[in-house]
């Protein structure tokens, strides 16, 4: 997190607060990455869905390989598609999408990008400092530090949260980490 502006954390809170706003969710409520993706204009494909992708392709990469990837975001003609990876694991679907929104959220610009033989579609590649500041706002838009608080004064394993957020448990326990819930709990109760 050495990158990471002032600040930005607490921008990332109040995004994930607001987006819950407009989609009309609770503050304490999860936050599917998919509802968010539709509320901002952006499109989510599986493998499956490209069309003319080849079947022996789309076998690779959701049978043969589905570890090498999580999900490309493609500019094309004025639109923008995510292509995500449709493992069965919601948790890392989840953050996987919820980092792609945060790249556009963000307005980062690409540090590379590719274009498609036939000049269509452009895929894009971050630097170091963006790629942190969206991990940043992805695990802050799926466990915002208001959720997670009151997750764990309502008495919720760390099991029952990983599924009520859709969250892996490695990024439930980065943010019980990061966010010092944990420690401001523990002076609450001295
Ligand atoms: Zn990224």
């Amino acid at each position: 997190m050495a990158n990471l502006r002032r600040g930005f954390k607490t921008w990332c809170e109040n995004a994930a607060a607001s987006y819950r706003r407009d989609l009309g969710l609770a503050r304490g409520a999860p936050l599917d990455p998919l509802l968010l993706a539709r509320h901002l204009g952006i499109h989510v494909w599986s493998p499956a869905d490209i069309p003319g992708l080849k079947q022996d392709i789309v076998s690779h990469l959701t049978m043969d390989d589905p570890e090498s990837w999580d999900a490309v975001t493609i500019a094309a003609e004025g639109m923008v598609l995510i292509i995500l990876n449709s493992t069965p694991d919601l948790g890392r679907r989840n953050n996987s999408l919820a980092h792609e929104l945060a790249h556009i959220i963000l307005e980062h610009e690409p540090a590379h990008v590719f274009h498609t033989p036939d000049g269509h579609m452009m895929m894009n590649e971050y630097n170091e400092v963006h790629e942190e500041e969206a991990n940043c706002l992805a695990s802050t838009l799926l466990l915002p530090r208001d959720a997670l608080l009151e997750a764990i004064r309502r008495g919720m394993s760390d099991n029952a949260m990983t599924k009520y957020f859709g969250v892996s448990a490695a990024l439930l326990r980065m943010r019980r980490n990061l966010t010092g819930v944990d420690k401001q709990l523990a002076n609450s109760r001295t």
